[in-house]
């Protein structure tokens, strides 16, 4: 899996990177932004779900791999 913010969705609530921290991170306005690439390990994966049913305006993504 990899995660993924939609910068068109996302509003800068900043509740992923309050949340998880070690996975997301603000760019220079507040808005979200992911810190790892590529595929995350199984606890990062349970980390970035636990953000994406957070996330208000429904911006983060969990795709899987090709
Ligand atoms: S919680 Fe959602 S809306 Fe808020 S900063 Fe993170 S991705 Fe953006």
């Amino acid at each position: 899996m990899r995660v993924l913010i939609d910068p068109e969705r996302c509003q800068g609530h900043g509740r992923c990177y309050s949340l998880v921290p070690q996975l997301f991170g603000e760019d220079d306005e507040g808005y979200g932004r992911v810190l790892v690439d590529g595929r995350l390990t199984e606890e990062q994966e349970h980390d970035a779900e636990l953000a994406v049913g957070n996330c208000p305006e429904s911006a983060i993504e969990l795709h899987e791999e090709a």
